[in-house]
């Protein structure tokens, strides 16, 4: 299941280099090539899916097992202080590469990374409308 004209379709069958840290029969691990620190990386399915909402429910699973495993490898060979896990889905989530892949960044004491989000201030009858949204 591949895409063509899909840049990490391409990097899976090795026609576009990449530095990869792990591969198996389901995903291939590679180094981002515009990291936020040192040893980001992205984990991505073989099969090509294009965000979580498409890739199956079993392989979700399988993604969230990979990235606790290459978590504590990265943080013992890198000896970073801390991990982000960032998943983005659509472009209006700031999704640029439309192939799923769940980014590993690895954290540093005073990195300077900014990975954050503007806080809201919405009231308790926000909330509640939201919390209805949702569950009704
Ligand atoms: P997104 O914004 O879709 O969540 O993340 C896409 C990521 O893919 C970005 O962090 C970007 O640096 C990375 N990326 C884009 N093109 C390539 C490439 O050709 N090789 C590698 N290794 N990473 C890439
Ligand atoms: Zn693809």
């Amino acid at each position: 299941m591949r895409q063509d004209d899909c840049i990490f379709c391409k990097i899976i069958a090795g026609e576009i280099p990449s530095q990869a840290i792990y591969e198996d029969e389901e995903f291939k691990v590679i180094l981002d090539v515009a990291p936020a620190t040192k040893g980001h990386a992205l984990i991505l399915p073989k099969n090509h899916y294009a965000n979580l909402y498409e890739l199956p429910e079993e392989k979700a699973t399988d993604v969230m097992k990979l990235a606790k495993k290459m978590m504590k490898v990265m943080t013992d060979k890198l000896h970073c202080d801390g991990f982000n896990l960032v998943q983005n889905n659509g472009e209006a989530a700031g999704q640029t590469v439309f192939h799923f892949h769940m980014h590993l960044v690895p954290r540093y004491k005073n990195d300077g990374e900014i990975l954050k989000y503007i806080a809201q201030n919405p009231s308790q009858k926000e909330l509640e409308e939201i919390k209805k949204a949702i569950t009704e």
